[in-house]
């Protein structure tokens, strides 16, 4: 029966995740605060003007132009998609496809497994121990030369580290002078990154990813664009079918984009909440807590699976991330509501405890 099926897509693993219904959920990295009511009920009223029998625009035209407006970008640049995941997969194949992809470890599972779909020749750079950018070996293998496709995390994910704007800049350059294409994922940047538009403009060869799932409170609707040149937005659009992204999500991102204040507000109070709980961490007796520029951060703990356990029986679900390269014993801990997060960390300190 399987036959046909590529021996790549058979030997590539399923994205690891494993939904568990759990009170406090802390594992996804998810806004804790659904969409305003307000807005949500003028996306319910805008729903029903929408014709569900006509197909919705070819390739997102007016969400294009809506984000274009908001991003102070040209229409022609971007590239929409359901989720950003979706134009991972197709920058991919736009320049990985059984050429290089090269990233540094660990890094997000998205860019390995689509790489190993699509029989890309992934070299993965491990990070400095602080988690740094390993910047002369990430330099080296540029300096290799492509064809291919660079992925750099803006703040890094699964880390949460803010690399150095000028380090990032010194391998979007050396990349740019060995024929790869440059994809910088900002999927985290309103927590505190730093903001690489300007580079598309500077180098010519490279792709901003951004998307509504994380800051805008919008996961469950799934949208991502990317930001680029007229040139590679031309080329990227070829490679996403016609009519994906579906009239509902249309009149509900449009929504968000005419009322876009509520987005800055809860980052912020989630980067208060974060810094909160990464200083309450520091005096545990046995964790070792990480930085973070994003909604997320890292613990070190003496045994994952305890502690992950032990959380789970107080109520609060986190992410394993400790058969990560590096994260031995480490665990994912999203930034929640205030109440949340106080549950988190009274479970924290109680887990290492018993
Ligand atoms: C969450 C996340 C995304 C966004 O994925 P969507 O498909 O837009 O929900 C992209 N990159 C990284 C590193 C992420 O953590």
């Amino acid at each position: 029966m399987t036959q046909s099926i590529r021996k790549a897509v058979k030997d590539t693993p399923a994205y690891p995740f494993q939904a568990i219904d759990v009170p406090v959920k802390l594992d996804q990295n998810e806004n804790p605060y659904d969409f305003p009511a307000e807005l949500k009920a003028k996306v319910a009223e805008r729903i029903l003007s929408v014709p569900f029998n006509r197909y919705p625009d070819l390739h997102a035209d007016r969400l294009k132009v809506a984000i274009g407006k908001y991003e102070n970008w040209n229409p022609e640049g971007i590239v929409v998609t359901p989720g950003s995941n979706v134009l991972l997969h197709q920058l991919t194949s736009l320049a990985g496809l059984r050429q290089r992809v090269l990233t540094v470890k660990p890094t997000f599972a998205v860019y390995t497994l689509e790489a190993s779909l699509l029989e890309s020749e992934l070299t993965l750079v491990p990070l400095n121990a602080d988690f740094s950018l390993p910047v002369e070996a990430l330099k080296a293998e540029l300096q290799k030369g492509g064809p291919g496709i660079f992925y750099i995390t803006e703040p890094h994910a699964p880390t949460g580290k803010l690399d150095s704007k000028e380090e990032v800049e010194a391998l979007l350059e050396v990349a740019q002078q060995h024929g790869w294409l440059s994809v910088v994922d900002e999927a985290y940047y309103q927590f505190g990154g730093n903001d690489f538009r300007y580079t598309v403009e500077k180098y010519r060869n490279v792709i901003i990813t951004r998307t509504f799932s994380k800051a805008w409170g919008l996961a469950g609707l799934r949208l991502g664009y990317a930001l680029t040149t007229v040139e590679l937005a031309t080329e990227l659009q070829k490679l996403v079918s016609a009519f994906n992204v579906n009239a509902l999500t249309t009149a509900a991102v449009e929504v968000a984009l005419e009322n876009p204040e509520y987005v800055q507000k809860i980052a912020d109070e989630q980067c208060s909440e974060r810094d909160r709980m990464v200083e309450a961490l520091q005096k545990h007796p046995t964790w070792k807590v990480y930085p973070s520029a994003t909604n997320f951060f890292l613990v070190r703990t003496p045994n994952a699976s305890e502690a992950y356990q032990g959380l789970i029986q107080h109520g609060v679900l986190v992410r394993r991330q400790d058969s990560g390269f590096m994260l031995e014993g480490v665990l994912r801990v999203s930034v929640g509501t205030p109440e949340e997060n106080d549950t988190f960390l009274d479970a924290a300190f109680k887990v290492q405890a018993e």
